[in-house]
């Protein structure tokens, strides 16, 4: 079975997820010097905003550890 995961007009996608270390990417859009490393999650999301992106998906995730942890996980897409 052949499944596919693209949409039209959308190829850069970001996913950010709350208390995470993958929101720790460089933008590095246009040369861009922001890094989300120990940024809050709403001032991640606003500067990719900032450069034209949009939500796709907010939504939560729960990880087993010592118990259940919950997290935001929000995904943005650019159209460039
Ligand atoms: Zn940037």
């Amino acid at each position: 079975m052949t499944t596919t995961n693209q949409f039209k007009g959308i190829n850069n996608v970001r996913q950010f997820v709350s208390n995470s270390n993958r929101a720790s990417i460089p933008c590095e859009i246009n040369n861009c010097s922001f890094n989300a490393a120990d940024q809050e999650l709403d001032t991640v999301i606003n500067h990719y905003i900032e450069h034209g992106f949009e939500i796709l998906h907010i939504g939560t995730e729960t990880e087993m550890r010592d118990g259940k942890l919950h997290f935001y996980t929000i995904v943005l897409f650019g159209s460039r």
